[in-house]
């Protein structure tokens, strides 16, 4: 059976109200600092130029491309970097923008990673985290939705490689009398 999207796990609306609540959040936390908003590529992008329209202060934008391994292959979490920053995080504060935490691994080695480079601070902001998934325990200062232990597509999360551009997030399921299409 062919795997595709089915109903909608976070809509449009419940999205954008609360993307202006983390904007909101993250502008009174960073009123006073200096703030870089570094997005993870290529899952972040739809949550990334969001948040960053809803955070009312000057601030510079960064992003890293990275390609994780499924966790079956990779314990370790270790991602291959595609693209570097192009800025120095050096005495910044660094918020990383990620579209969704899993196991963990990926945040953990990134921010392992970044932490060399002598941000002043650094702290994740996600759109998702599967808490039941988690192997490793890694601070997310800010989150989204928590959801349930189901593959999510759409809103910049892929299957794939596709369905990136589906303005809502929806449940990757098996193919029945009521799948839709795209
Ligand atoms: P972690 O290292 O936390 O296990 O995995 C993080 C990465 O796995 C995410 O950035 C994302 O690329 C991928 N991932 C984890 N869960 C999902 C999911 O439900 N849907 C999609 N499309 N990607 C996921």
């Amino acid at each position: 059976m062919e795997r595709i999207f089915g109903r909608p796990i976070v809509t449009q609306e419940e999205m954008r109200a609360r993307i202006r609540e983390l904007g909101k959040q993250i502008t009174a936390d960073y009123a006073d600092k200096d703030l870089i908003l570094v997005g993870i590529l290529k899952g972040a992008y739809a949550f990334y130029a969001d948040l960053a329209r809803a955070i009312r202060i000057p601030m510079r934008v960064d992003f890293l491309v990275v390609t994780s391994y499924s966790s079956k292959e990779n314990t370790s979490g270790k991602v291959k970097m595609m693209s570097d920053l192009t800025e120095d995080i050096a005495g910044r504060d660094v918020i990383l923008v990620e579209d969704i935490v899993d196991s963990g691994l990926t945040i953990k080695y990134l921010t392992g990673a970044l932490s060399k480079r002598k941000p002043k601070s650094i702290r994740v902001c996600t759109l998702l985290s599967k808490p039941e998934r988690r192997k490793v325990n890694v601070p997310i200062h800010y989150v989204g939705f928590e959801i349930p232990n189901r593959y999510v597509v759409g809103y910049g999360l892929d299957y794939q490689q596709k369905y990136r551009n589906l303005p809502y997030l929806a449940v990757l399921d098996t193919v029945d009398d009521e799948g839709q299409g795209f």
